[in-house]
């Protein structure tokens, strides 16, 4: 059976990138290996997807009535001040409620609304069906093998495969090694409860990190009756989680007083599939190149930086609408396979850098939010308060086509990169431990051009986001 396009994997990534194609009237085939609903991890979206994405995919109403926490921003008890501090994704003028908002989800459900969507809008979804097998003619990918839930296996060709298959994805050889990143190494281990102490209105909703001498920890109020509490930890600290992990995770929480007291008398939750404790590491890394004739990969199975600011859910669907946008353009003979897909990557590894470089500063816990706020608008180069900079910038709106008032950003940290390493000094346990002084003081080191990449500016290719956000033109 011929299509115009495969996606493998339904989560996020792969329930945008199929509908964003369908909508634009093509033929679109998505397998996932799973029945949904299933679990994930990564429950605190970002303005960006709630707003911009949801919208384009027709799903926000459908989002907005799912009952899911309000969440206005964060709190954090992090960097040098040793009050919690706020920030809200209002603290910039130029994303007006309702828009500054963004959700906590079980992502079971959320991702479900998306996968059931792409069906509305015209996708072919099959569930139970897991992709073997990348078939080949050539340099060029031309369709996949997968078996379903009778075992029996089929094949299935079209003009373009997108990789959502996340980050277990094995289907993506073609396209290089996975970069791990020297910076970020860490792991973690995470669990619920059921219940727990909620911040206090406005913040009710807000993810609450903590950083404590080990790591840090979130917590994520998804429901009255449900919380999300995970320990992000050096690599150092590996021992502690081969054991139990759930011991691991009740020490963990038990040395980190601020989250301790939220939970003081709160059983953990029995309600699968919350009952249980799991661990993740080796989660910060990038392919070395994001397509090839044929293939590309978006989401996890691209690239995932760091949980804390929650950037996971918005990459990966920003990644899949960039991808769709490029998939569309081939397929309507509007621009060359070379000119599309350079396009998607460099827009693609500039949001990705964007974190990245961000959460180097974070991470340096000698500063205060102040110092974070201005790293912000270094980054970023906004012409806006510090403060409304760090609001773009967590909220997934920097690079600006997501809400289409909001600018297009710039990165260039090179000064910066070189200014933190005075500043960090190396004594974060979150870094690798090599990682710091010898990297810092480089700037440009060649994990910075991997991420980059030789194409990373888009700004000078002449392409911008067709009035329906479904394709690129020429401006
Ligand atoms: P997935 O959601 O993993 O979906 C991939 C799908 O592909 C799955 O349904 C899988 O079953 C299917 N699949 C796999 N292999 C095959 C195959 N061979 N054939 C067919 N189907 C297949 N992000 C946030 O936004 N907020 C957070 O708070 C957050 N917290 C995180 C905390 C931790 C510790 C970690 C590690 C990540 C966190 N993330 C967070 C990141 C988030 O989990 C991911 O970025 C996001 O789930 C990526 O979506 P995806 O669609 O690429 O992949």
């Amino acid at each position: 059976m011929a299509y115009d396009v495969i996606v493998v994997g339904g989560g996020p990534a792969g329930s945008t990138a199929a509908t964003v194609v369908a909508m634009r009237g093509h033929r679109v085939l998505l397998l996932e290996k799973e029945t949904f609903p299933r679990y994930q991890i990564g429950e605190s979206l970002l303005p960006s997807t709630v707003h911009g994405l949801c919208g384009l995919l027709g799903v926000a109403d459908e989002v907005e009535r799912a009952g899911f926490t309000l969440k206005r921003g964060g709190t954090f008890r992090w960097g040098s001040n040793p009050e919690p501090w706020q920030f809200s994704f209002a603290m910039s003028p130029r994303v007006p409620e309702p828009q500054s908002t963004a959700f906590q989800v079980e992502r079971s459900r959320f991702d479900e609304i998306l996968m059931r969507n792409a069906a509305a809008n015209g996708v072919e979804v099959r569930e139970n069906c897991a992709v073997r097998e990348v078939l080949e003619d050539g340099d060029r990918c031309t369709g996949v093998r997968y078996v379903d839930a009778d075992g029996t296996t089929h094949t299935a060709r079209a003009r373009h495969v997108v990789d959502a298959s996340g980050n277990t994805s094995r289907i993506h050889r073609t396209l290089g090694d996975r970069i791990h990143s020297d910076f970020f190494r860490n792991l973690a281990v995470f669990g619920y409860f059921a219940g727990g102490a909620r911040l206090p209105e406005p913040q009710r909703g807000n993810i609450f990190c903590a950083a404590f001498d080990a790591g840090w920890l979130w917590y994520i109020p998804l429901r009255d009756n449900l919380t999300s509490v995970g320990a992000v930890v050096s690599p150092e600290l590996r021992s502690l989680v081969q054991g139990d992990p759930r011991e691991a995770w009740t020490n963990l929480i038990a040395a980190c007083p601020e989250v301790a007291a939220k939970l003081e008398g709160v059983p953990t939750s029995t309600e699968p599939p919350y009952d249980q404790v799991r661990v993740r590491k080796d989660y910060s890394y990038w392919k070395e190149k994001f397509w090839a004739p044929g293939m590309v990969l978006v989401g996890d199975a691209a690239c995932f930086v760091d949980p804390v600011l929650s950037s996971g859910v918005h990459l990966a669907t920003y990644g899949a609408l960039l991808a769709a946008r490029s998939i569309n353009s081939c397929l309507d003979g509007e621009l060359a396979e070379e000119t599309a897909f350079a396009e998607f990557e460099s827009r693609y590894r500039h949001e990705y850098s964007l974190f990245y470089k961000f959460l180097i500063s974070f991470y340096d816990m000698h500063r205060d939010e102040g110092s974070y706020f201005w790293s912000a608008k270094k980054l970023t180069e906004v012409d806006a308060a510090e403060t409304a900079a760090f609001a773009e910038l967590v909220g997934g709106l920097a690079s600006g086509d997501m809400l289409a008032e909001l600018r297009t950003a710039a990165a260039d940290l090179g000064r910066s990169v070189e200014e933190l390493a005075v500043a960090t000094d190396g004594t974060n346990p979150l870094y690798s431990s090599r990682v710091v002084g010898e990297t810092f003081q480089e700037g440009r080191n060649l994990q910075d051009e991997a991420l980059h990449g030789p194409a990373a500016d888009h700004r000078g290719s002449g392409l911008v986001v067709s009035k329906d956000g479904l394709s690129w033109e020429r401006s």
